[in-house]
């Protein structure tokens, strides 16, 4: 296993829509912790992820975010995926044309490793079938008319093929039923016991309780206002936001 980098992100301060989002945001996830990031709607969360892949509408206009030794801030959105960043959005955009095959083999091949469109074919078939998609579902569209669990399952499926350095996953769990939830969770370990860093912004306590994280975070208002290990998420769970001063969502 090759050692993977750290994701450090120190005093980050976000603006979107002209309006100061996060608020001096810290924090510093190893190769191979799973950090949960959990808040009520409207707390900055997504825009957290936006801002880490790099969105055009959310700028920076403060601190740092680094993965090992490299510097992500000035990188464009495919740069930082080249860096070994993945991102998997609460709302994915919809290609038309592009065949989610297609479009993992060109991103796998830029990366420069060779093989024949079948060997691609069969490597990806039997990585998507672990996660519940049958070989049909990747000629289809990138992200057109998927069903909500079908997003869902293939932003993990594309996460498992890029193996990336650090990845973070942005309301996976929302929408999926209890199975479908513990067999992304137990992908998601996988991804983590390969050596890299995750980040799993949910509002729920429940995929935390399959997956177990190193430290979960809360939250509020743009601001990181509690971190602590994982009985957090629980206690989050039962009391809700409203100690932060907000209402349990
Ligand atoms: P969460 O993911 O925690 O529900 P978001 O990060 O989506 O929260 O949103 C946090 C706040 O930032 C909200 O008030 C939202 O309206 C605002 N916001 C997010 N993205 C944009 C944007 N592109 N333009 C303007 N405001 C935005
Ligand atoms: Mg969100």
């Amino acid at each position: 296993m090759t050692v993977k980098p750290t994701l450090r992100i120190d005093n980050l301060c976000v603006l979107a829509g002209g309006k100061r989002i996060l608020k001096d945001i810290n924090l510093v996830i190893k190769p191979g912790e799973i950090h949960a990031l959990m808040g009520p709607n409207g707390s900055g969360k997504s825009t957290l992820a936006f801002a880490l892949a790099g969105h055009p509408d959310y700028e920076i206009i403060k601190g740092k975010i680094s993965l090992g030794r490299k510097s992500l801030v000035e990188l464009e959105p495919e740069e930082r995926a080249k860096a070994g960043l993945f991102l998997a959005f609460q709302h994915p955009v919809e290609v038309e044309g592009v065949s989610l095959f297609n479009f993992l083999r060109t991103v796998v091949a830029s990366r420069g490793e060779k093989a024949s469109v079948n060997e691609f074919f069969k490597r990806f078939k039997t990585i998507s079938s672990e996660v519940g998609l049958g070989k049909e579902f990747l000629k289809r569209d990138l992200n057109l008319n998927f069903s909500g669990g079908e997003g869902k399952r293939s932003e993990v499926f594309q996460a498992l093929t890029l193996r990336p350095k650090f990845a973070v996953f942005d309301e996976t769990d929302s929408g999926l039923d209890v199975d479908a939830l513990q067999l992304i969770a137990g992908k998601i370990k996988e991804l983590v016991q390969g050596g890299s860093g995750v980040l799993v912004i949910t509002h729920y306590q429940r995929i935390l309780r399959h997956l177990k994280p190193d430290f979960v975070h809360v939250m509020v208002g743009g601001r990181i206002v509690e971190s602590g290990r994982a009985e957090l998420a629980e206690k989050v769970g039962k009391e809700g936001y409203t100690r932060y001063g907000q209402k349990k969502d």
